[in-house]
């Protein structure tokens, strides 16, 4: 089984910019989304840049781009207090999708492939949950992002698992669903229930608005 990270093991569908952006509002910002979310790919640029990104763990890169993206805000919001809000929401979810991971790893082989920035296995190791995976593959790290088909090979190939009998779970129709079921994996979409999927051929194997569903899914 392969699993997105960010939005899928850390939130239940939301992606980081609109979390971001809540944090933000909760903590004074005034920008509506639309304009907040320029910025924020901004400091998702500067982040891949940071000197010892690679290094850096979860909480550490909340604080990195918090500070990266409050830098080039128009309007002053403390970018230590927006982290921190983010970062116990993600525990939150973290903490409660601990154990249904602990429990499909005593049943299958799992594996993470995600678009980061290289420090994917700090922040897993950090958040408890790199033990669960036999396998992580970080974009930064083995040169491939999703869509792209090979980062998806490249996992299956070092989980030894054929793609037909594989599935991966998570919540970017585009990079996570689409591109899977390309290669004829089993997909399963996490997204809040009011998002509408793109229109095309690809439909999901299975939908899911919180991740501790996918324990039925896979029943
Ligand atoms: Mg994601």
């Amino acid at each position: 089984m392969l699993f997105d990270f960010g939005g899928t093991l850390d939130a239940d569908g939301v992606h980081w910019s609109p979390r971001f952006h809540a944090a933000y509002r909760a903590v004074g910002g005034g920008l509506d989304f639309a304009a907040f979310d320029s910025f924020f790919k901004a400091s998702d640029e500067a982040l891949t840049r940071l000197p010892g990104i690679r290094t850096l763990g979860f909480r550490a890169a909340i604080d990195a781009q918090a500070r990266l993206v409050v830098g080039l805000l128009p309007d002053r919001v403390d970018a230590g207090v927006l982290a921190q809000r983010l970062h116990a929401e993600a525990l939150e979810i973290v903490a409660r999708n601990r154990p249904i991971l602990e429990r499909l790893a005593r049943r299958y082989r799992l594996g993470v492939v995600s678009n980061f920035t290289g420090n994917l296995r700090p922040c897993l190791e950090e958040l408890g949950l790199a033990r669960f995976f036999a396998v992580l593959s970080d974009s930064a790290v083995v040169g491939w992002s999703k869509p792209d088909p090979r980062i998806f090979a490249h996992t299956l190939a070092a989980l030894q698992a054929l793609p037909q009998r594989a599935w991966m779970v998570g919540d970017n129709f585009e990079a996570d669903i689409r591109a899977a079921a390309g290669l004829g994996l089993r997909t399963c979409w996490l997204a809040p229930s009011d998002r509408a999927p793109p229109g095309g051929e690809v439909v999901p194997t299975a939908r899911i608005s919180r991740f501790p569903d996918v324990e039925r899914v896979l029943e």
